[in-house]
């Protein structure tokens, strides 16, 4: 019964080293949040032990009890708050849950249309060298070159022409709101399923900020990491009629036992997104968010080649445009990272460069909102951003004012 930094001090000193990185640093990859410490809490704990293969009250192993109840909150609560009749809790992650849909919905060869990865889609979405690519035919929908939104013109004719059996609405980096009714009515009229990928904007339909997309799909799938601010996880979302081909597809079609230590957490989380705390939280990420887009469209930015894919943002992230910047994606990720900035680099539409390089950034504010963050705090970072990103800047003075911020917003301070 040795705790962790006596048992392995090597595991411990870089959890404590990571720790220290996330208090000391400015957090903003926008797929990334702060998981409260009672989700923490949850996802340490003895459920970590227990089979519990099936779903609540119909199990393969016995002792299941407790895990039960457990379970049985996480899907309530998920219901509830998205107005959903069905929900499966048991997805690892985002990516197992989508290719439990696919695997429920769909045979080997069967057509999807999905947003293209290199326009902000994501890669279960028909990746070629993704499950969904390499089993499915996966035809790819895009973003206009005018503003950079979904072309749903495309999306209609190529629905017309590629008769896909399921439509994919959802991105990875896409700074603006998906039309779900347009999406249905184009599925409607080649009678595809419609399923849509919120892993990024959970949090803000959530609260109330994003049109929730759960009247409109037959499916909706998620994260439970992102904007949702749980444990790292999955979850599927659905109409009653397919909760028993999404059950059976999730188990035993693609996993076995559940995670109930990650579904406890899953159920703290969604307690605490019904709040009005988390409310507050998700309007200080999406006007944060919008903040950082009129910041780094100011004329000096536009001087130095900065400019913000699509103009600018409706949710938690900024696609920051370097196509005409002498710095690329991989040297702005550096050099944010240099004074104590995290960020991804990204490909932006049409991105000249190569794919490990880039012309972009994902900019996210949905950890910093989670540490505190409000407006004149979101400006403040825009600031150091926009001087990071010119040919000179003063990376001491940029490093302390990211300090003062850090210092401002303890993190974790129980921990
Ligand atoms: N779907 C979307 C839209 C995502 O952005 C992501 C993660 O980046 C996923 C699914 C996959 O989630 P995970 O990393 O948990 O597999």
């Amino acid at each position: 019964n040795k705790s962790l930094s006596e048992l392995d001090p090597e595991v411990s000193a870089a959890v404590d080293a990571e720790l220290a990185r996330q208090r000391d640093t400015l957090e903003m990859i926008a797929s990334e949040n702060f998981a409260p410490q009672a989700v923490l809490e949850a996802q340490g704990t003895v459920l970590t032990n227990k089979y519990a293969e099936g779903y609540p009250g119909r199990r393969y192993y016995g002792g299941c009890e407790h895990v039960d109840v457990i379970e049985q909150l996480a899907i309530d609560r998920a219901k509830d708050l998205f107005g959903a009749e069905h929900a499966n809790v048991q997805p690892h992650s985002g990516a197992q849950a989508n290719t439990a849909v696919y695997f429920a919905l769909l045979k080997p060869g069967d057509t999807i249309l999905g947003l293209d990865l290199a326009h902000g889609g994501h890669l279960t979405h028909g990746m070629r060298i993704n499950y969904s690519g390499k089993v499915l035919n996966a035809v790819a929908y895009h973003v206009r070159d005018e503003d950079g939104t979904v072309d749903y013109d495309e999306v209609a004719a190529l629905a017309k022409e590629h008769q896909p059996k399921m439509i994919i609405a959802g991105w990875s980096a896409y700074p603006r709101r998906l039309d779900f009714a347009r999406f249905r009515e184009i599925a409607d009229s080649i009678g595809a399923l419609l399923m849509v990928d919120m892993a990024h904007f959970a949090g803000l339909v959530a609260a109330g900020l994003h049109p929730n997309p759960v009247p409109f799909a037959d499916v909706v799938t998620t994260t439970t990491h992102k904007t949702l601010g749980g444990p790292r996880g999955g979850l599927i979302l659905t109409k009653a009629e397919l909760a028993k081909k999404i059950n059976s597809a999730v188990f035993p079609g693609m996993q076995g036992g559940p995670l109930e230590h990650v579904i406890a957490a899953k159920a703290v989380a969604l307690k605490v997104a019904a709040g009005e705390e988390f409310a507050d939280r998700q309007r200080r990420t999406v006007s944060g968010a919008r903040l950082l887009a009129e910041r780094l469209t100011r004329p000096d930015a536009a001087e130095v080649g900065v400019k913000v894919a699509s103009g600018g943002t409706d949710v938690h992230l900024v696609l920051v445009d370097l196509v005409n910047s002498e710095l690329n994606g991989q040297e702005a990720e550096d050099r944010l990272h240099s004074i104590g900035i995290t960020v991804n680099r990204n490909a932006v539409p049409n991105d000249p460069r190569p794919p490990m390089v880039t012309s972009g950034l994902r900019i996210g504010t949905p950890a910093l909102a989670t540490r505190g963050f409000g407006d004149e705090d979101f400006a403040e970072v825009a600031d150091v951003i926009a001087e990071a990103l010119k040919p000179e800047f003063d990376a001491a003075s940029l490093r302390a004012r990211v300090r003062a911020l850090t210092e401002k917003y303890p993190l974790y301070p129980n921990l």
